[in-house]
């Protein structure tokens, strides 16, 4: 397919890009590197051998959608351009429903102009209403805390209320917790500034980059008193994306989908699987709990198995070995 992917020079586009090129599938690149460097495009065309277009543009830009989808011949979006840090969208709520919220309904606008009738879009497990359990499935009850979470549900929303209406076809994609690079070690998580993310936060750590983790609650209802989470290989939830097409070339309408491995790491279970990928110790040192966070946040992944045959492959291991390789390779990132 002729696939437009918004966001693409980001963390999981960069991924998503790499997998669908080995899908064979024919790519362009939207992304107005607000949180990712142009050089992503470049180490992208290296790694897989193949061509790809990149425009520097913002998906809130219609007429630019509009001509792009149309000159480019696009079969169908993947759309993961957006903003994503939860203590920003407390700030400043408004750039985060501009950014996400009204980017998307304009690329929504510019696809009904241009006749595009397929779209895969990024959400996340935090449009789910916590639960002692913190095990979710498609069907659990979604109350997000933050605007990011609520840009998120909102999205899902218009999609969903669009569907019904036109001939379209959406499917959303929830990640848990996506972390790791590619084997290549070329691309990776680079963010700008200080991590908000546990997996990052560790590995600028163990590169020296920062001295200390910060382990937020030790006091949590889970074995080793720490918060629990779903991490996701970002090569297996870039695959993800290429199954999640195929099905909306058989035609999917709307649905939903975990992707997750359905199997939860402790914070303390992180650091060690980084200090033996590191080779070195890791300093932490326990802190207050995070405000908003939750014990346990796991996947059912059933369903992704059953409908889209989408299985990940990477464990604990693998992800903490492949975000050290990307690490020591680029220690102040993609530049
Ligand atoms: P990222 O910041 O690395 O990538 C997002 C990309 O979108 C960046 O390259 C940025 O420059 C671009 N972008 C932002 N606003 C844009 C706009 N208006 N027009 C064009 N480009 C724009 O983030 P990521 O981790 O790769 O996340 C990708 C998507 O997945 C986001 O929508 C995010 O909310 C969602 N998501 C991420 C996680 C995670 O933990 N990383 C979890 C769940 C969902
Ligand atoms: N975490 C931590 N220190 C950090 C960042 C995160 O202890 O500097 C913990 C956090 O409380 C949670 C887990 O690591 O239990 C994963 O956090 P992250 O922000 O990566 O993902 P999310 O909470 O959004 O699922």
């Amino acid at each position: 397919m002729n696939v437009l992917l918004t966001g693409g020079a980001g963390f999981i586009g960069s991924h998503t890009a790499v997998a669908l090129l080995e899908a064979g599938h024919q790519l362009t690149i939207l992304d107005n590197f607000s949180n990712s460097s142009f050089a992503v495009l470049t180490r992208l065309r290296e790694l897989t051998g193949k061509s790809l277009k990149g425009v520097e543009g913002d998906i809130r830009n219609l007429s630019l959608v509009e001509d792009l989808l149309r000159s480019q011949k696009i079969d169908a979006v993947i759309h993961l351009a957006g903003l994503k840090a939860v203590g920003e969208s407390v700030s400043d709520p408004l750039r985060y429903y501009d950014n996400n919220v009204s980017g998307t309904t304009t690329l929504l606008l510019g696809m009904q102009r241009a006749g595009v009738k397929k779209i895969v879009f990024s959400s996340s497990a935090t449009v789910y209403r916590g639960s002692q359990e913190g095990l979710f499935n498609e069907d659990s009850p979604l109350e997000p805390v933050n605007p990011y979470g609520r840009s998120k549900l909102m999205i899902e929303l218009i999609l969903r209320d669009y569907v019904a209406t036109n001939s379209f076809e959406a499917l959303v994609l929830r990640y848990f917790n996506p972390v790791g690079a590619h084997s290549s070690g070329r691309i990776g998580e680079s963010p700008l500034g200080v991590p908000n993310n546990l997996m990052p936060f560790v590995a600028q750590v163990a590169v020296g980059r920062r001295k200390e983790l910060a382990v937020f609650g030790q006091d949590w209802p889970t074995p080793d008193g720490t918060g629990i989470r779903d991490y996701i290989h970002v090569m297996d939830l870039a695959r993800g994306h290429v199954a999640a097409l195929e099905r909306l070339e058989q035609g999917g309408r709307f649905d939903v989908f975990n992707l997750g491995t359905g199997q939860g790491h402790s914070v303390l279970e992180v650091i060690q699987a980084f200090e033996k990928a590191s080779g070195k110790p890791l300093p932490y040192h326990f802190a207050a709990r995070r405000p908003g966070d939750q014990a346990v946040c796991c996947a059912r992944v059933e369903k992704a198995r059953q409908v889209l045959g989408f299985e990940t492959q990477a464990g604990l291991e693998e992800m903490a070995a492949d975000a050290w390789r990307f690490q020591m390779l680029n220690p102040q990132g993609i530049v």
